[in-house]
């Protein structure tokens, strides 16, 4: 069973994006006997400027997923011990635009990683995964959630992809013997999230004079939850979970579209005349919801911050930066 008291070098990939970001300044200064090396190619989702962590138990390296020389010269030079796997095109909109860039990284990057890790002989990888490889649920049907048997049914390419990867580990778990564990969460908000994703973009918007592009009527249903809740969540999991385990992330709060961008005008002293009802999106999944009782069940995590909380958070750090 993975030990995290054996754990000496941990590979963070896309610890440069949104949530990595937040996750390597948590837990990079919690555990400074472990070494954390964070790997991100710097796509246009990353900024380098959110990681404010300068130890001597943090390493930062750019490089892609999808170069498997690259990365065999990265494990050379590290020994890791554990890997978790946050790196992904996550722009279901990008997804839509461009589809394959979506399955070089997040299926051909994942595998490589995956491979890689057998042959080092990694003792824990650590998938993080969406709730939307589940696909969608009917809106009128609230007693329905994804659990973790929930059968894979994703709809748009960044989800297909999300889900290849999740069954590329699940092989490499049952055909290899890899200690693998995977979670999948609900939607996040929180600081660092990149401005072209729904509630950055409105906070910027609404903060500047500008109008919030809501999709259709903005019935969509998504449960939210805070970035830290999400960071702290994974800690749980990669360090406390059975190998092959796969624990469901969430909220236990479902809001439409709409609900969140009247909080946002609430909370920006705005109005509806600020929104800006645009053409649905493509295939544009009716509601997700999260039944995560197997992770407060059997490891004791739920979420710390109500969402009033982590929305007011929240644009509390887009109003104080200045990067919006
Ligand atoms: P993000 O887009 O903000 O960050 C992704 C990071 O990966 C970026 O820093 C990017 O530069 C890096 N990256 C992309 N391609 C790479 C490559 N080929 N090689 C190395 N690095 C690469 O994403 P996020 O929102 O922080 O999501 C992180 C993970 O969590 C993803 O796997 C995503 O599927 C998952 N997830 C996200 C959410 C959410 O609401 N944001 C919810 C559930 C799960």
């Amino acid at each position: 069973m993975f030990n995290i008291l054996e754990c000496k070098t941990i590979l963070v990939t896309g610890g440069a994006g949104f949530i990595g970001s937040n996750f390597v300044n948590h837990f990079v200064p919690l555990f400074p006997n472990i070494r954390f090396v964070n790997l991100d190619k710097l796509t246009y989702a990353a900024d380098i400027s959110n990681i404010k962590v300068s130890t001597q138990n943090y390493a930062f390296e750019e490089g892609d997923i999808v170069d498997l020389d690259y990365l065999n010269s990265l494990f050379d030079k590290y020994k890791f011990d554990a890997v978790i796997h946050f790196a992904a095109e996550s722009h279901v909109d990008l997804s839509i635009k461009n589809p394959g860039i979506f399955v070089q990284t997040n299926v051909l990057g994942t595998q490589n990683l995956l491979s890689i890790s057998l042959k080092y002989g990694i003792k824990r990888f650590h998938h993080v995964s969406t709730d939307e490889v589940y696909g969608d649920l009917p809106v009128d049907r609230p007693e329905i959630k994804f659990t973790e048997s929930t059968p894979l049914a994703p709809n748009s390419p960044y989800s297909a992809s999300k889900a290849g990867s999740d069954l590329m580990v699940r092989a490499s778990i049952e055909t290899f013997g890899l200690d693998a564990v995977i979670t999948r969460c609900s939607n996040n908000y929180g600081q660092y999230q990149d401005k072209t994703k729904l509630i950055p973009k409105f906070i910027c918007n609404l903060l500047t004079g500008q109008k919030v592009p809501l999709y259709a009527k903005g019935d969509n249903v998504r449960d939210w939850l805070y970035v830290q809740d999400h960071c702290e969540a994974i800690w749980e999991v990669f360090t406390r979970a059975k190998p092959g385990s796969i624990y469901n992330i969430g909220g236990n709060n479902e809001m439409t579209n709409m609900q969140i961008t009247r909080k946002l005008l609430e909370l920006t002293n705005t109005d509806e005349s600020s929104i800006e009802y645009v053409a649905d999106r493509l295939g544009h999944d009716l509601r997700y919801a999260i039944d995560a009782s197997k992770i407060k069940n059997e490891l004791g995590w739920e979420p710390r911050y109500t969402f009033e909380q982590g929305i007011a958070e929240t644009v509390q750090y887009y109003k104080s930066t200045s990067k919006i």
